[in-house]
Formats: C-alpha cells, structure tokens, sequence
C-alpha cells in the first residue's frame, strides 16, 4: 500500500508539485529563454532516461509529491512521450499530470496525449502576429494555434496560454490574446520575465512589470480578483474580465514581493538534479544514485533533505546570474 505523507518544508510550505524537464533541447529560440545559435546540448546519456525519471517519480510520491508537469526544453521534440506519459499517469499516488509545450508540434499529439493520460496543458504564445512571434520565438504562429485548437478538441481539463511580457516587443498583443482566449474560453497567464536564462535581452530594459499591464488592461474592463478560486498549482493571481469574459492570471515573480511565500514546487532538471527552487542555485544529485546500485528509499532521502534545504525565496532581485540555461532546469 502506497504510504503518502504530506511533504512540507522548513518553512510549512506544503510541497507536493514536481516540475519535470525531460530534454534541455528545443525547436524554438526564445529572445528570452536561449541565446540565439545556441546548439549546446547535453549528451544523450547525461540526460535521463524515461525509466530513470519514473523511478524518480515513485520515489516522489512517497515523499508527498501529487502534482507532476512535465516540461523542458520542449517536450515535444523527445520521442516516445505518449508512452512515457502512459507510464507516469498509472504509478500510484500520480493525481495530477500537466504539460507545458510551446505547441509547434501539438496539433497530432494532443489526442493521443490526452488518452495517454495528461490532464492538463500550458502553451506558451507571446504573440499573435506572425511577425512578432518569430521575432520572440524564431519560430511560426500558425502551427501553435493549430496545437490550442486541437488540445481545446482533445478534452483537457484545462488549457491556459502563458505570455511571457517584453516591453518594447509585445506590449501591443496582450489585448488580442485576451481576445483571443477569450474567445476560446481559455485562461491566459502574462509571467514577468526573470533572469532565467544567459541571453542578453534580460534587461531592466526589456522589464514590463504585471502591474503596469493590469492599468493597460483597466482601461478597457474591470479586473475583478478570483481570489476564491485556485486555478492552478502555482502562486499566480487570476482575474475575471466581465464584460470580455476573459480569465486572466498574472505571475509576477520579481515584483509581486509575496510570491515565494505560496510556493509548493520542485524541479526535476533533464539531467537528474533536483533543484528546490528556480532562483536559488542549490541542486540535488539523483542521477548518480539512478546509476548504481540503489533503492527506492535512497532516492526519498534525497527529497527529503532537498525539502530540507528549499530556500524561503528566490534571489532575482540580487543581480542573480544564472548558471545554466533555464531549458536544462525546466520552466
Ligand atoms: N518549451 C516549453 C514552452 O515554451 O512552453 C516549455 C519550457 S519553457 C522554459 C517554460 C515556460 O518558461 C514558458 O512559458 C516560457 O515562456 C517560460 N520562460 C522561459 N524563459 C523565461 C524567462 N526568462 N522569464 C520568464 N519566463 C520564461
Ligand atoms: Fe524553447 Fe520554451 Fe525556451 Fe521558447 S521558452 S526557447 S519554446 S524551451
């Protein structure tokens, strides 16, 4: 019988979400995210193998884990991702399975996806012109929107867009993806950018905080807060448009100075280190356990001292310098 304890951490925050990055590769270029050119994989065998992640997985639960999203990179780019999501939805104790794509390569996959078992899906969309979204991206609109209105089709339990905010970039197609979630009846998510990444546009320049896009979005409707209604794992703020009918989330993790405080999330990173938290450089070992002769317990230990050892909050406002990309940790 499964032995789930509730995992809280120093601080009594209740941890029980694991954000796994199964690949640090990518089929996109994001100003934000990867520097452009940059082709620096890690080998094949320094990344996990499926088998690897959901022995993780089973060590996790025990530890309290419920909640699992499986990220990258972009997770689509790695084969066989139905059959692993199969696998990961029937351990026990997995309760919830979320995946977050930048969709290029959704619109086949959201149905085998959504009888593999995921339950829920973030897509990333900075933007609707085609212009500015291979400006941001390098990539193409068209097959992103194709991926939303498949996994709208394929019966998910929840769709949300996720927009990452560029002042000087995208300022002018935040009310159209309200618009156009809206029309979709999808919630959409605007995230403050953090310094996550080696690019160089991470600039106090390139900054549009959350507050100054919710003033941009009162002068058109109201902002009423959903503070009742939990809509997601993390510690987002939704609001409801009423006469757009939109549902709108901010994740202001550099100016909402409250935010750390509700965090109930670890990382898996595509090379088997577990990392407390996203703005802390910490990590945890696992994969030289994975590799030798171990037990499931051995595995558990280390969640334990990593909930141990989860800092009270992230440090990007001290002039934080990320050591590593964020696709090699996972969104
Ligand atoms: N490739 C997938 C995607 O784009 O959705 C999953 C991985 S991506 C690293 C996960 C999320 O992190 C995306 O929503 C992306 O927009 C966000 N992200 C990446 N770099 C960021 C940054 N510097 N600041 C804020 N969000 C960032
Ligand atoms: Fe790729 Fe996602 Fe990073 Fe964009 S945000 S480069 S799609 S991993």
């Amino acid at each position: 019988m499964l032995n789930q304890t509730p995992s809280f951490d120093t601080l009594g925050r209740r941890v029980d979400y694991l954000r796994i990055s199964i690949t640090d590769r990518c089929n996109e270029r994001c100003l934000y995210c990867m520097p452009e050119g940059f082709s620096d994989w890690k080998p094949r065998g320094e990344i996990l193998a499926y088998e690897e992640i959901l022995e993780t997985v089973q060590a996790a639960v025990q530890v309290g884990f419920k909640k699992f999203r499986v990220t990258g990179g972009e997770p689509l780019v790695r084969n066989d991702v139905v059959s692993f999501i199969e696998r990961l939805s029937k351990i026990p104790g997995v309760e919830t399975i979320g995946m977050t794509t930048n969709a290029t390569r959704l619109a086949p996959l959201a149905k085998p996806l959504r009888e593999a078992g995921l339950q829920t899906i973030n897509i990333s969309l900075d933007a609707l012109t085609p212009e500015v979204y291979r400006q941001i991206t390098h990539g193409e609109v068209q097959p992103v929107i194709e991926g939303i209105k498949a996994a709208i089709a394929a019966g998910f339990k929840s769709v949300k867009l996720n927009t990452v905010l560029i002042r000087g970039m995208n300022e002018h197609e935040i009310w159209p993806l309200i618009c156009f979630a809206a029309e979709h009846q999808i919630t959409i998510r605007f995230i403050e950018l953090m310094p996550v990444s080696l690019s160089e546009m991470l600039t106090e320049k390139n900054f549009l905080p959350a507050g100054e896009v919710m003033e941009q979005i009162r002068g058109k409707d109201e902002l009423i807060p959903l503070n009742e209604v939990r809509l997601g794992h993390g510690p987002a703020r939704y609001f409801k448009l009423p006469q757009t009918e939109a549902t709108v989330g901010f994740i202001g993790a550099i100016t909402n100075l409250h935010f750390c405080e509700s965090c109930n999330k670890m990382r898996l990173t595509a090379d088997g280190k577990i990392r407390p938290c996203l703005g802390n450089h910490g990590e945890l070992d696992l994969r030289d356990i994975l590799r030798r002769d171990h037990s499931l317990d051995d595995l558990v230990h280390v969640f334990r001292q990593a909930l141990h050892e989860k800092p009270p909050e992230h440090v990007f406002r001290d002039n934080y310098q990320p050591q590593r990309i964020m696709t090699a940790i996972g969104g």
